[in-house]
C-alpha cells in the first residue's frame, strides 16, 4: 500500500474548499481495497490514532481537514466496476474514489442518467455519499441518498460490511443491530430527534422510525466508517433538455415566478401527466451575484436585479410546447425574456451550467484573496417561510452595509448567503449575523445545512438546532461503531463529546 510521509506529499491533503487552516497529519495512506483500508483502521483503533478520510477535498466545511493522525485517501479506489442497463434505467457499481464527472460521463455514454449533480463535479463518489451531496437537479430527483442501493464500508475496528438497501432496518424503539462476519454484531441506539420536514437536510445523523440502516451511513461525514464501494441506481437519460438563464428587473416578480414554476412542476410530477412544465433545476442569482458575474459575462442585462437558471427535460415531440410553456410563464411574471439566454443543445447547455458554476468559484477565490474566514450559509427552510427568510437576509445585510451574494437552489428553499468581509471587523460582524440567520432558520423549522454538511466549520452551530442530549446521543451512536473515536474526529460534534 502506498504510504506518503513527506510534508510536500501530505500538503495537498491538509485542506479542502472551506479554507479551514492548521491541518496537519503524520502520513497519508492509499488503500487499494477494503481489506487494506480495514487493516489501517484496525491498527489505528489499537493505537488510538485519529484517521481522517479524504475524498477529492471539494467539501466546504473542513470535513477532510485532519488535526493529527493519519489521512486515509481514497484516490486509489478509482474503478468503475460495472454499469448495467435494465428495463427502466440501470445500476452502476463504483469505488469511492471515482470522480463524479467520470461516472456521469460513463453512465451518459450508456444512455443513462445518474442524477446527483453537486455543482463541483471534481468530487469523489465516496465524498458524495459521506455528505449526501445534492445539487441543482435535486429539485426533481432528490439527494445522493435516493440513489444509493448498496455500500461496502470498512469500520474502525477492522470489520468490512456490505449493506444492501431493503435488508436491515432499525427496530421501532430505535435499536439497530448490524451482524459482522465474525459472528459478533454491532448494537446501537438511534438518537431521539426527528428530522425536520424539509426538502433538503444534511446536518447530523439521519434518523427515522424503522429506517433502513444503510441511510445512517449516508451523510455521516466520515465519522462512522469508510465508504469503499457504492452501488447506485440509474435512470434513463432524458431525450432532450431545455435550459435557460432568465433575468428579472424585479425580485418580487422573480419570486412569484419561482413559486408558480415550483407548484406546477410538483403538480406535473404528482399527477405523472407530462403536459405541463416540470423543472428539474431552479437556481437563483441575486443582484449582488449578477454584479460579481458581470466581471466575466458582459451580456448580463443592465436592468437585471436577479436571475433564475432552470432546466426542463424534453422529448422531440414536446420540446416546442414546453418552450412555449416556459415563455408564457416568463411573460406572465414580467421577466426580461428577450434578453434572457436559452439552450437546447449540449454545448450551449454546458455554457449555461458553467455560468452557474462560476459563482461559487468566484466566491471561493474572493475568500482566499481577502484572507477571510468564509461565512457561507447552507440553510433551507419550509416553503412558506422562504420569501420572509430571503427578505430577512437582505434587510439585515443591507442595514449593516456588508458585501454579500445570495444564490443557489431556490426550488428547494435553499440559497447560500455568502457574506464577504473586507477586514477583520467586518468578519466578526459577519459571524454575528450568521448566528442571527441560524436562529431564525431554527425558529421557522429550518436546518443548519441542507447539503454541505456540518464538518468542523459548523459544528459549534449545531447546538442552535439540537439539544445537548441530542449531541450526546449522536456521540454515543458513533462510539458504538468507533469505540476509540478515531474516525473523522471533530466532524459534526466536538471531540469532548466522545
Ligand atoms: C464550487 C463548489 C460547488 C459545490 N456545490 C455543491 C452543491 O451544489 N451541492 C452539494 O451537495 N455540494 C456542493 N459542494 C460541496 C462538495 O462538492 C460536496 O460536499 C462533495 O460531496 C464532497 O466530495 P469530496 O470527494 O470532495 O469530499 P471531501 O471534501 O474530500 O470530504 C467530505 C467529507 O466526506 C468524508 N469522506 C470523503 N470520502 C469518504 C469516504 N469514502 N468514506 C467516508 N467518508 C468520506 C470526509 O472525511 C469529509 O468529512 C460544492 C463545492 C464546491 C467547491
Amino acid at each position: 500500500m502506498l504510504i506518503q510521509t513527506q510534508p510536500d506529499q501530505i500538503q495537498s491533503f491538509l485542506s479542502d474548499s472551506s479554507y479551514v487552516q492548521g491541518g496537519h497529519a503524520e502520513r497519508v495512506v492509499f488503500p487499494k481495497d477494503a481489506k487494506e483500508a480495514a487493516e489501517v483502521l484496525e491498527a489505528a483503533t489499537r493505537e488510538h490514532n485519529p484517521v481522517t478520510v479524504s475524498g477529492a477535498g471539494t467539501g466546504t466545511v473542513g470535513g477532510r481537514v485532519p488535526f493529527g493522525g493519519i489521512i486515509l485517501a481514497t484516490d486509489k479506489l478509482d474503478h468503475i466496476k460495472r454499469i448495467v442497463r435494465e428495463d427502466a434505467g440501470g445500476l452502476a457499481v463504483a469505488e469511492a474514489g471515482v470522480i463524479l464527472s467520470d461516472l456521469q460521463q460513463a453512465v451518459n455514454s450508456e444512455g443513462l442518467l445518474y442524477p446527483p449533480d453537486p455543482t463541483e463535479r471534481g468530487c469523489f463518489l465516496g465524498g458524495n455519499v459521506a455528505t449526501n451531496a445534492s445539487g441543482s437537479r435535486t429539485f426533481k430527483y432528490g439527494p445522493t441518498r435516493n440513489y444509493v442501493q448498496r455500500l461496502t464500508i470498512a469500520l474502525a475496528g477492522g470489520d468490512v460490511i456490505d449493506l444492501h438497501r431493503g435488508e436491515l432496518f432499525a427496530a421501532a424503539d430505535g435499536r439497530i443491530r448490524i451482524p459482522l462476519s465474525n459472528g459478533r454484531e454491532i448494537e446501537a441506539q438511534l438518537p431521539s430527534y426527528s428530522m425536520p420536514r424539509l426538502r433538503k437536510h444534511a446536518s447530523g445523523y439521519f434518523v427515522a422510525p424503522g429506517m433502513d440502516i444503510i441511510d445512517l451511513f449516508i451523510g455521516s461525514e466520515g465519522t462512522l466508517g469508510v465508504v469503499i464501494e457504492v452501488e447506485v441506481k440509474l435512470l434513463p437519460k432524458p431525450e432532450g433538455l431545455l435550459s435557460g438563464v432568465v433575468f428579472f428587473a424585479s425580485e418580487e416578480k422573480l419570486l412569484t415566478f419561482v413559486s408558480e414554476a415550483r407548484e406546477r412542476s410538483l403538480h406535473s410530477r404528482q399527477t405523472s401527466v407530462a403536459e405541463d412544465i416540470d423543472a428539474r433545476a431552479l437556481e437563483f442569482f441575486d443582484s449582488q451575484s449578477l454584479g460579481f458575474l458581470r466581471q466575466r459575462y458582459e451580456t448580463i442585462p443592465s436592468a437585471a436585479v436577479g436571475a433564475i437558471f432552470f432546466e426542463q427535460e424534453t422529448t422531440p415531440a414536446r420540446e416546442e410546447a414546453l418552450m412555449n410553456g416556459w415563455l408564457s410563464l416568463l411573460e406572465e411574471h414580467d421577466a426580461l425574456a428577450e434578453l434572457s439566454w436559452f439552450a437546447t443543445n449540449e454545448p450551449d447547455q454546458a455554457r449555461l451550467r458553467e455560468f452557474r458554476h462560476q459563482l461559487p468559484v468566484l466566491m471561493n477565490e474572493w475568500f482566499a484573496r481577502h484572507n477571510q474566514r468564509k461565512v457561507s450559509t447552507d440553510m433551507s427552510v419550509p416553503d412558506k417561510e422562504f420569501s420572509g427568510m430571503l427578505r430577512f437576509y437582505e434587510e439585515t445585510l443591507q442595514a449593516d452595509e456588508l458585501r454579500y451574494t445570495i444564490f443557489g437552489h431556490i426550488g428547494d428553499n435553499h440559497v447560500h448567503v455568502n457574506i464577504l468581509p473586507r477586514n477583520d471587523d467586518e468578519g466578526a460582524r459577519a459571524r454575528e449575523i450568521y448566528v442571527q440567520f441560524l436562529k431564525r432558520a431554527a425558529a421557522v423549522g429550518g436546518t443548519l445545512s441542507a447539503e454541505h454538511g456540518v464538518g468542523k466549520l459548523k459544528r459549534e452551530y449545531l447546538q442552535i438546532f439540537h439539544s445537548e442530549q441530542h449531541l450526546r446521543e449522536m456521540a454515543a451512536l458513533k462510539r458504538a461503531f468507533d469505540p476509540a473515536g478515531i474516525l473523522g474526529r471533530g466532524n459534526i460534534f466536538a471531540e469532548e463529546y466522545l
